[in-house]
């Protein structure tokens, strides 16, 4: 360990954890994040084991004025959790969840991944909205919004949230619900990590499962927008109860005939959050819409289609760059788009998707959340992923140019602030999508993080 941290001796007592400088040998496997193109260099990497550790690492660095980073799971794909030449801290060692399962709680570490809550909630028949890929943190995503299977009956992950820990910019530790601090779980919900360290999220759980139905017949798009049209049809009736999105990927492997290999095709994934039997009936039709390419449809655990989706997704093995936005509706000349942006992907691994909104999210006043309004219909993402750095200019410009050539159907130029780019845009971007809300968020960024020294995120600039 070098003089950074044994110069300020008084805190290093106090750390319980791993401290990781540039000398270590450990140093490069910490600094790594889950998009292969992110290459930082903190000054320290603390990776902390409980919250006094965090308290400790946010004083050294307020202490050498240094910026701090915040690692939850990694999964940013801007990679805000690793900066150069601050502190980051991270929070991998801090996984824990308890799950009251009388009161439907569920406490989480600001480390954990939603595999552990899935994993620790359905022992109870339980779980909460969360992300469609297993290994992705539960703090980045849930501290932006939180888009799942279980948005149509439980909404989004932040609607879920009810009480979090968090460690400010002081170091102090401050617990925050409806009754303590409510301007604060407000911001959380939504205003990203710009206000400190949650070390403890509390979610509210709902009776999930253990089975649920779950559909995904995937067909051709040389075939045409026929089936897409018709899930979109079948979800302006079923909207409020099924969560879904129609996602476009490449064929390959063993599930698809050899003569599909290559070509693009697009699932309408669903699930079903209630009897299994009545969710095969309902989603029965979205497999007779013309010949399929693959079907993998059927009645499986939840935390099995928690998971199903990962092998797409290793972590640290894609360079990535991913941009969304919010449609207002999904009109049939956008379902054109969104085919003939699919066919262009320079990359076979890249997805875009169109996701549902409505029932319980659309539910939440706009200002009941820092998110803000959720009149929008849909969304829109369009997921670069590919391997050689040589192709980045390309990726990057796939992403990039779909998600300009949809622009006519967005609304009111918002966009989900966990799918932004590389932070290009981020000022604006952020502005926009927080509407109205973003006055109440700067407030509230300039009591607690006056200095700014949470600022590797979709940053709320506090006042000068
Ligand atoms: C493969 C993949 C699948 C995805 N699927 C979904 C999906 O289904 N639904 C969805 O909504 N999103 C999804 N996302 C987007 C995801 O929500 C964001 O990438 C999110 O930022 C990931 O959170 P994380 O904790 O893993 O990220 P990190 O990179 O660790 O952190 C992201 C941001 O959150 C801040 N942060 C992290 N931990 C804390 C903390 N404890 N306290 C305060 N701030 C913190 C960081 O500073 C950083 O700004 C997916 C992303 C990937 C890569």
């Amino acid at each position: 360990m070098n003089d950074f941290w044994n110069t300020e001796d008084a805190l290093s007592l106090e750390f319980s954890g791993e401290m990781i400088d540039p000398e270590d040998a450990r140093f490069d496997d910490a600094r790594g994040v889950w998009n292969a193109m992110i290459d930082r260099s903190p000054a320290l990497i603390a990776q902390c084991k409980n919250v006094s550790d965090v308290q400790t690492s946010v004083k050294l660095a307020v202490a050498r004025d240094l910026p701090i980073s915040i690692r939850g799971g990694g999964h940013n794909v801007a990679g805000h959790a690793v900066c150069d030449g601050g502190v980051m801290i991270d929070l991998s060692l801090m996984r824990g969840v308890t799950v009251d399962a009388s009161a439907r709680l569920a406490k989480v570490q600001g480390g954990a991944l939603w595999r552990d809550v899935d994993a620790a909630t359905q022992v109870h028949g339980l779980a909460t909205t969360g992300g469609l890929i297993s290994d992705t943190g539960v703090a980045g995503l849930t501290l932006s919004g939180g888009i799942g299977w279980l948005r149509a009956q439980h909404g989004l992950s932040i609607d879920n949230l009810v009480g979090a820990d968090l460690v400010t910019a002081k170091g102090t530790l401050i617990h925050t619900s409806v009754d303590e601090n409510p301007e604060l779980l407000w911001a959380l919900q939504g205003g990203g990590g710009n206000f400190g360290v949650v070390v403890q999220f509390e979610f509210a759980l709902h009776p999930i499962g253990p089975e649920v139905m779950f559909a995904a017949p995937i067909y051709l798009v040389e075939d045409g927008p026929e089936p897409i049209r018709a899930w979109r049809n079948f979800l302006a009736k079923h909207g409020d109860r099924v969560g879904s999105l129609c996602e476009f990927s490449t064929a390959g492997g063993e599930d698809f005939p050899e003569e599909h290999w290559g070509k693009r095709v697009f699932t309408l994934a669903c699930v079903y959050n209630g009897d299994p039997a009545e969710g095969e009936t309902l989603f029965q039709p979205l497999r007779e819409l013309g010949e399929m390419s693959a079907d993998f449809s059927g009645r499986m655990n939840y935390c099995d289609v928690q998971q199903l989706f990962d092998t797409l997704m290793p972590a640290g093995d894609f360079r990535c760059y991913w941009k969304a936005r919010y449609l207002t509706e999904l009109t049939d000349e956008m379902i054109d788009v969104a085919m003939a942006n699919a066919m262009a992907a320079p990359s076979d691994n890249s997805l875009s998707s169109l996701w549902n909104f409505g029932g319980a999210t659309a539910e939440v006043p706009a200002d009941a959340t820092a998110f803000g309004d959720r009149s929008m219909g849909w969304m829109y993402s369009l997921d670069g992923v590919w391997t050689d750095p040589d192709d980045d200019e390309a990726n990057i410009a796939w992403s990039r140019d779909g998600w300009s050539n949809c622009e006519r159907f967005g609304h009111h130029g918002r966009a989900y602030l966990n799918f932004a780019g590389h932070g290009e845009d981020n000022a604006a971007l952020t502005r926009t999508s927080f509407g109205p809300n973003y006055k109440r968020l700067v407030a509230i960024k300039t009591k607690y993080d006056p200095q700014n020294r949470f600022r590797f995120n979709q940053n709320i600039a506090p006042e000068a």
